[in-house]
């Protein structure tokens, strides 16, 4: 099972070393946690978490190599300040910086050429769902943001229903059930049939102390991607607990 921490653009400096202290007091069997921490973070917490077993990550990357993107942030920027994974495409870079399906993938594509491991996001939105097609939409995406290659052990999905997002609204067990029934699906035709081990797949969207043994049972479910409750130290620690259960079943 995995649990990946998405801090976005929170906490303070101090309190990320808060939230880091907690992070290598504990350790969960047969649970990989990762943390997505904003870029400027990434140095200290990577000094931070050395000797753990959580993996460092950063929450997005250039789909170029280097050059002229004031603000932006490379693959290789990230590898070089200790992530060991980037995470692309999630619905807030979707949405508030007008990131395609395209984009996506080549920033995938980047950060598995500079030797990082990546966590693609996919989702749909609520009138998307409303209106019968969130299948259709999932699926359309991970196609269309998928590296062409995928390196066996480097390539991971969050599925992310962007109305449960910091909402507090979860999913039914039932539609994550069938969503991550179809992506597990769809997913073999991506890796070319090579026989790789599967992709895991996560699911995301508020996820938290008391939903998580329930979300982690449905079949298909490999962990979580947890935002809010990620920023407090005992409900992320619940939450790995959580999936250290059902990591033995
Ligand atoms: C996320 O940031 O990917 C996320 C799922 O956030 P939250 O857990 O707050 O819904």
């Amino acid at each position: 099972m995995i649990v990946a921490a998405n801090w976005k653009m929170n906490p303070s400096l101090e309190g990320a070393g808060a939230l880091a202290q907690a992070l290598i007091t504990r350790r969960f069997e047969a649970v990989q946690r990762y943390l997505f921490a904003p870029h400027p973070y990434l140095v200290p917490m990577s000094i931070r978490l050395q000797g753990s077993d959580v993996v460092l990550g950063g929450q997005d990357c250039h789909a170029d190599t280097a050059g002229a993107h004031t603000g932006d942030v490379s693959a290789a920027m990230l590898r070089d300040c200790g992530a060991a994974i980037a995470l692309v495409g999630h619905s807030e870079r979707r949405a508030d910086h007008g990131e395609t399906s395209a984009l996506v993938r080549a920033k995938a594509e980047q950060a598995l050429a500079h030797d990082l491991a990546v966590m693609i996001c996919v989702g749909e939105t609520l009138a998307e769902r409303e209106a019968g097609q969130a299948e259709q939409v999932v699926i359309d995406q991970l196609r269309a943001s998928m590296p062409h290659d995928v390196p066996s052990g480097r390539v991971l999905i969050a599925y992310e229903p962007v109305w449960a997002i910091g909402t507090g609204k979860v999913a039914s067990l039932e539609d994550i059930g069938a969503m991550h029934a179809a992506i597990a699906g769809e997913l073999p035709a991506r890796q070319n049939g090579t026989g790789a081990p599967p992709i895991p797949v996560l699911y995301g969207g508020s996820v938290n102390a008391d939903n998580a043994a329930a979300i982690f049972a449905v079949p298909h479910v490999a962990g979580g991607l947890v935002g809010g409750a990620s920023l407090d130290a005992v409900a992320f620690d619940a939450i790995c607990s959580a999936a250290a259960a059902a990591a033995v079943g």
